[in-house]
């Protein structure tokens, strides 16, 4: 069921605020764009911090694993270096050795015994010995003993007795694949003197980790890390532009509605501006046309004497009359009064207007069916009040020239409005089309050849002043239906 409810004008209050409403929210479209812009540099940024965030992280992993590791080679180092320093060269000394020989099998059985042992269980891929001409005079592998040409800034470092560690990068077959990343650490073998002390430099170790794996898995773990994030991100993004669409959704929201309220309030401009003017119409005309029809009465009197059968005096009458009429409404539109509040019983209203206009409702052929219930009293001017119900019972006659029924039906109203009552006025009229609906109350709206448009426009100013509510709507079969909710008198 279609409802239209009339609402007040604003007051002075509401058009302040509204104003503001108005000047603030001009340029309507620029927070619109800034939320999107926001929210696509939003995950911009985001990703870029979210890369390089794991990127930073798996670095960090990268430099702790080499440290750890740099570490651990020191520490096999030094175990390394005190295994041959007391075991190796105590012994090749009782067998009556002067100098270390390592080609010799004894001595080179007994190096590779040693080293064998102590590097048993630990994490180390192989271990070489150099002289001091850069050759390897030791290793666990083979292959590599007696060859030469160690000179590398790690080595020399090492025979001055600092101990230095480079992780090496061998490319595989295929470009990235295959590659091998191997920690190489060079450290001083250094005589260890009885008092436990070091002594003089007799050669360099260099120790072999294999990190290829550590290092792979870190890579995975930042590819994971980094496609987690992505994937956080992304839903992030998602859950953003919802945000984004709904603030969009409410963001138009208001400017449709700050686009109604303006065009209340400039249609409430218009009015004020109009009703100011018809008002000051309305009062030059009066005063002149009250003699024009005093002026025609007595012309009137005096030709029937003459003339009984002239009837121009009596147009000029009845024509003044109705200008009156209609400068009357005018001024009741342009100038509302403010009601005389009383205790009013809502049924005799309703009676005096019906009997008011039961010639015209008999001359057309309307029966009229009431129901009188609910609240009796009500706070209300009686005058104002019957003004209203006549314009809205004239316009339920006029939509029935071939007759009809008017039903009238007062209630209590349920609920939120429990302190008002209710009148219904409905009748079997024309009824009312929707486009025409939503003019109804608008001044100046009528479909009527000789109508003024303000009927409605008073019984709304009336209603609205007695802080009652208004409603019209067509009924379904036929004809339309006013609802009137006036408050009630209080105990
Ligand atoms: P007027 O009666 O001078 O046209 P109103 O403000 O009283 O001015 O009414 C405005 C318009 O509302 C009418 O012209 C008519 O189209 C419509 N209207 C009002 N009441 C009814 C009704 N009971 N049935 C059908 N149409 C109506």
């Amino acid at each position: 069921m279609t409802r239209k409810k009339d609402k007040p004008e604003p007051d002075t209050e509401q058009r302040a605020s509204l104003n503001l409403a108005v000047e603030g929210g001009e340029d309507s479209a620029e927070p619109k764009r800034l939320v999107r812009y926001f929210s696509f540099t939003g995950f911009f940024a985001i990703i870029v911090f979210t890369l390089f965030l794991s990127l930073f992280i798996s670095q960090q992993a990268k430099n702790m694993l080499l440290s750890d590791n740099e570490d651990y080679a020191n520490l096999v180092a030094k175990y390394l270096n005190r295994q041959v320093s007391q075991k190796f060269i105590n012994v090749i000394l009782s067998y009556g050795y002067t100098s270390v020989r390592l080609r010799e099998k004894f001595q080179f059985e007994l190096m590779d015994r040693l080293v064998r042992r102590s590097i048993h269980g630990f994490k180390i891929d192989h271990v070489n010995i150099y002289d001091f001409d850069g050759m390897i005079i030791y290793s666990t592998n083979p292959n590599l003993i007696e060859t030469t040409g160690q000179d590398s800034e790690a080595y020399k470092e090492a025979l001055e007795g600092k101990s230095t560690s480079t992780l090496v990068t061998n490319q595989g077959r295929f470009g990235g694949f295959g590659q091998t990343r191997i920690l190489q650490t060079f450290s001083p073998i250094r005589r260890e003197l009885f008092d436990g002390s070091e002594g003089y430099v007799m050669g360099v170790f260099e120790i072999h980790q294999d990190l290829t794996d550590d290092y792979a898995e870190i890579v995975n773990f930042q590819y994971i890390s980094i496609l987690v994030s992505l994937l956080v991100m992304s839903l992030l993004f998602l859950v953003l532009r919802q945000i984004v669409k709904r603030a969009d959704k409410i963001i138009e929201e208001r400017n449709a509605e700050r686009r109604r309220f303006q065009e209340k309030l400039h249609q409430s401009e218009r009015l004020a501006n109009l009703g100011q003017m018809i008002a000051a119409v309305s009062h030059e005309v009066r005063n002149p046309l009250g003699i024009i029809s005093s002026t025609a009465e007595i012309l009137r009197g005096k030709l029937k004497q003459y003339e009984p059968d002239n009837q121009l005096a009596d147009v000029i009458v009845e024509e003044s009359r109705r200008l009156n009429e209609i400068v009357t409404e005018f001024l009741d539109f342009a100038r509302p009064k403010v009601p005389k509040i009383a205790t009013t019983s809502l049924k005799d209203v309703l009676d005096k207007n019906l009997y008011y206009l039961s010639s015209e409702l008999e001359k057309f052929g309307i029966k009229v069916i009431r129901r009188y219930g609910g609240p009796a009293l009500i706070e209300a001017d009686p005058d104002q009040l019957y003004q209203a119900f006549l314009n809205i019972f004239l316009n339920a006659i006029q939509a029935m020239p071939d007759g009809g029924v008017i039903n009238v039906r007062t209630t209590g109203v349920n609920g939120r409005h429990s302190n008002m009552a209710e009148v219904v006025i409905s009748d079997t009229g024309q009824g009312i089309k929707p486009e025409t609906l939503d003019k109804i109350f608008n001044p100046f709206f009528t479909t009527k050849d000789q109508g003024s448009g303000l009927g409605l426009s008073i019984v709304k100013n009336i209603i609205t002043n007695h802080k009652g509510e208004i409603f019209i709507e067509p009924l379904h079969g036929e004809g339309a239906r006013v609802i009137i909710h006036l408050p009630v008198k209080q105990d």
